[in-house]
């Protein structure tokens, strides 16, 4: 490995920071890695803060290049196509391909964190700091402050990238010195984990498929997890008659789940617990421009560009910024100046792509699944 190259800062050892750690480090780069909480692979995981997730093949394709690809995906499973359960009557499986072998992968995203981790850490020139929360930033100098449990520390690095995440202190301080602008949409929707354990160490549903409850202005989803239970995320509303808060007794929350969900009950011992102790997940779009600073302050994954995850594409779209920034790196000879702009260029209109269609995708999951008129659309496309 070359020593030639400056340091590299990566804010944030998530899903993109750690990947970007690894592909910097492949092109000779020290890096640098802080993330404010501690180390994950020896702590206790949060609970109800979105267990899996869908990989799809723009994300594989990253852990592809960087030889992860088989390792995550032993453990994945995947899911051929949705299947909606109505209030009443039997589940109906719809098929996300013709040929019926197009799948999007469930995987745990703790797994897939701590994967990433395990190949940063083996990389030569990785160094990560847990326990380091970035609280401070001067984007012309590249001087850092991290809070610490030892205090306050200072760290200066040539180039600094901020992965770290929808609520990004790096975008933060970007804007506090005025050097950046952004907007946050917030639905009225909130989020909030659900489980479904196995039956005598079998699955409860079957493991093939991503199931959806579409009940109109409200849904729920749920995606198996390799111990052969299945999480499930409710998406309600925040507010009203039908939000999280309107069900305030464990007689309310049983009434309700055998009134609207009557399939779930016998599969969720553990529901009124799950519901009144897990949290409420915000839901929502995050812009901001630019993505880069002076050449040498950058923002890549949630950081730059969160969307809600009614598409599943978030963590995938993620990896495909730090794939395209390695090709910018490429094009532009290592020349960060260069290779920042040119990033923002080619990936900003994708991310407001798929931040559209992930809004428009949660009507189609919450409601148009469930209508006779869109299986009848379904069929004859697949005829
Ligand atoms: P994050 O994963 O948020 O990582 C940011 C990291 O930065 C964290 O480790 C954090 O601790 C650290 N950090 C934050 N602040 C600081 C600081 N001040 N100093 C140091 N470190 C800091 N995407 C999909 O592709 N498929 C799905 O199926 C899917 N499902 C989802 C379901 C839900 C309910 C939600 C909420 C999201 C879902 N997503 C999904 C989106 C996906 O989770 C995100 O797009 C992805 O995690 C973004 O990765 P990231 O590395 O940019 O940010």
């Amino acid at each position: 490995m070359s020593t030639e190259r400056e340091e590299i800062a990566v804010v944030g050892a998530g899903l993109a920071g750690c990947l970007l750690a690894c592909f910097l480090a492949r092109r000779g780069y020290p890096v640098a890695l802080y993330e404010r909480r501690p180390d994950p692979r020896t702590g206790k995981v949060e609970r109800g803060r979105s267990i899996n997730l869908a990989l799809s093949e723009r994300g594989l394709d990253a852990l592809r290049r960087i030889g992860l690809d088989q390792q995550v995906m032993a453990d994945a499973l995947p899911m051929r196509g949705r299947m909606i359960h109505p209030v009443e009557g039997e589940p109906q499986f719809q098929s996300y391909s013709v040929s019926g072998d197009r799948a999007i992968n469930s995987i745990s995203r703790g797994a897939l964190n701590n994967a990433l981790l395990d190949a940063a850490t083996a990389l030569p020139g990785v160094r990560i700091a847990f326990d380091h929360r970035l609280v401070g930033l001067d984007p012309t100098t590249g001087e850092m402050t991290f809070e610490t449990p030892q205090g306050k520390v200072t760290e200066t690095a040539s180039v600094v990238l901020g992965a770290d995440g929808a609520g990004s202190a790096v975008r933060g301080q970007l804007l506090a010195y005025g050097a950046v602008t952004e907007s946050l949409d917030f639905l009225d929707y909130g989020y909030k984990e659900l489980t479904i354990p196995p039956i005598g160490g079998e699955f409860a549903l079957d493991p093939g498929a991503l199931h959806i409850w579409p009940r109109g202005t409200s849904m729920m989803i749920a995606l198996p997890n390799p111990d052969r239970s299945f999480t499930c995320t409710l998406f309600w509303p925040t507010h009203g008659t039908q939000s999280f808060a309107s069900l305030g007794s464990p007689a309310a929350i049983e009434t309700y789940f055998a009134t609207h969900y009557p399939d779930l009950v016998p599969l969720a011992p553990n529901l009124v617990d799950d519901y009144q102790h897990n949290p409420v997940g915000v839901l929502g779009t995050v812009r901001c421009t630019p993505w880069q600073v002076a050449g040498r302050v950058g923002l890549l994954g949630d950081a730059a560009h969160a969307i809600v995850p009614f598409y599943g594409q978030g963590a995938n779209c993620a990896f495909e910024d730090v794939v395209e920034l390695d090709r910018c790196l490429d094009e532009c000879g290592d020349q960060w100046a260069s290779a920042l702009p040119l990033f923002q260029h080619r990936r900003q209109a994708n991310a407001e792509a798929i931040a559209r269609m992930a809004l428009t995708n949660f009507v189609e999951m919450r409601d148009k699944v469930a209508s006779p008129v869109f299986q009848t659309r379904k069929k004859i496309e697949h005829a």
